[in-house]
């Protein structure tokens, strides 16, 4: 494709073939690139790469030849992936590219010092990477340069952000640091820890007073989605225009006493043990034993009441079939 000068006569490694894997390499074949896949044979992707028409070889065949390679694996086995399968084989010069910074900003990937390293990380999951490629848009994309030997890091960071249609929207210069550690952050203290624990803290106090779990489900967790909507779509702004005047000073008096200074001091704490190498230590430790600690801490969360009565309420949703809910990545 005439935009993309800089990656036209390249070959594309892409190690991987999940959420982000696919996505990428799905837009960079359909903006003229050429895509080859790497995959464990017998691995789940294989058989599915395959039958959506990709050339698929070995990780270690992959990276051969290839003028980019794109590790799109679950970060916690790039390290293995990089050992085994890149290191040996990468070409001088070529370009080892990341969608997370976690194992060169931690260490556990000390790059080659004769090949490019970079970073491209769409800001939504690969479902909609993929969707919004085809209506003709695209996801705007953060980049980075880690290591640049060829002097055209840069722009082979441009080029794979235009060929996976994050060009068409925003590209927002970060680095390695910057990436990992806001990425961590955000997921810990506010999406993913801070949410969950959020919900599943309003929903105890509500059974523990006597109210119905079921009504207490809709109240804390499943009324949470038009709130995200709102803030998606229009921040906070939007949220306080579609509610009640009763809810807005609710929100105003009681809001700050349940996330007081203390919690933004504690989400200081987690943000400390991020920067530190802290969370990265313990959680390499913790994979590296077989997860003990996490399974235990994830069959809590699947467990815990507002999960055995909401799958009996959203059974009666049938808007909430698995397809779409997929969607949401
Ligand atoms: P995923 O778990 O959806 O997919 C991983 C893929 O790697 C699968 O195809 C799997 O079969 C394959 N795989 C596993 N082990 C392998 C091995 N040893 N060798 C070769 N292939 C192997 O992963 P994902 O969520 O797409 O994440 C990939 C990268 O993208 C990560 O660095 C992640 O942090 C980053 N990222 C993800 C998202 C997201 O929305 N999921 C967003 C931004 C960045
Ligand atoms: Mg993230
Ligand atoms: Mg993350
Ligand atoms: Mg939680
Ligand atoms: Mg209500």
């Amino acid at each position: 494709m005439s935009n993309n000068d800089t990656l036209g006569n390249a070959r594309i490694a892409v190690l991987g073939y999940g959420s982000q894997g696919r996505a990428h390499a799905l837009n960079l074949r359909d903006s003229g690139l050429d895509v080859v896949v790497g995959l464990r044979k017998g691995g789940p992707s294989w058989e599915k790469a395959s039958a959506e028409g990709f050339k698929v070889a070995e990780p270690g065949e992959a990276v051969k030849g290839a003028d980019l390679v794109a590790v799109l694996t679950p970060d916690m086995v790039q390290a293995d992936v990089y050992t085994q399968s890149i290191e040996p084989n990468i070409k001088p010069g070529a370009a080892l590219l990341f969608a997370h910074g976690f194992n060169v900003h931690f260490k556990r990937i000390d790059p080659r010092k004769d090949i490019d390293v970079i970073l491209v990380a769409p800001k939504g999951p690969g479902a909609l990477v993929r969707t919004e490629y085809e209506r003709g848009r695209g996801v705007p994309s953060i980049w980075a340069v880690y290591q640049d030997v060829s002097g055209q890091a840069e722009a082979k960071a441009h080029a794979y952000a235009n060929g996976i249609g994050g060009g068409r929207a925003m590209l927002i210069k970060t680095d390695f640091k910057e990436e990992t550690e806001t990425d961590l952050f955000g997921e810990q203290a506010v999406l993913c820890g801070g949410a969950s624990s959020l919900v599943q803290a309003g929903f105890e106090t509500l059974v523990e007073a006597g109210y119905q779990p079921e009504i207490a489900y809709y109240e804390v967790l499943h009324e949470l989605k038009l709130i995200v909507d709102l803030f998606y779509e229009g921040g906070i702004t939007k949220m306080l225009q579609f509610v009640s005047e009763t809810a807005q000073y609710g929100d105003y008096v009681s809001g700050p006493r349940v996330i007081d200074a203390g919690v933004k001091a504690r989400m200081k704490d987690v943000l400390t043990d991020i920067q530190n190498g802290t969370f990265a230590r313990n959680w390499i430790a913790e994979y590296e034993a077989g997860l003990p600690n996490y399974k235990k801490f994830k069959q809590a969360d699947l467990e815990h009441p507002v999960e055995v009565v909401g799958a009996k309420l959203r059974a009666r949703m049938p808007w909430l079939q698995p397809e779409t809910a997929k969607q949401a990545g």
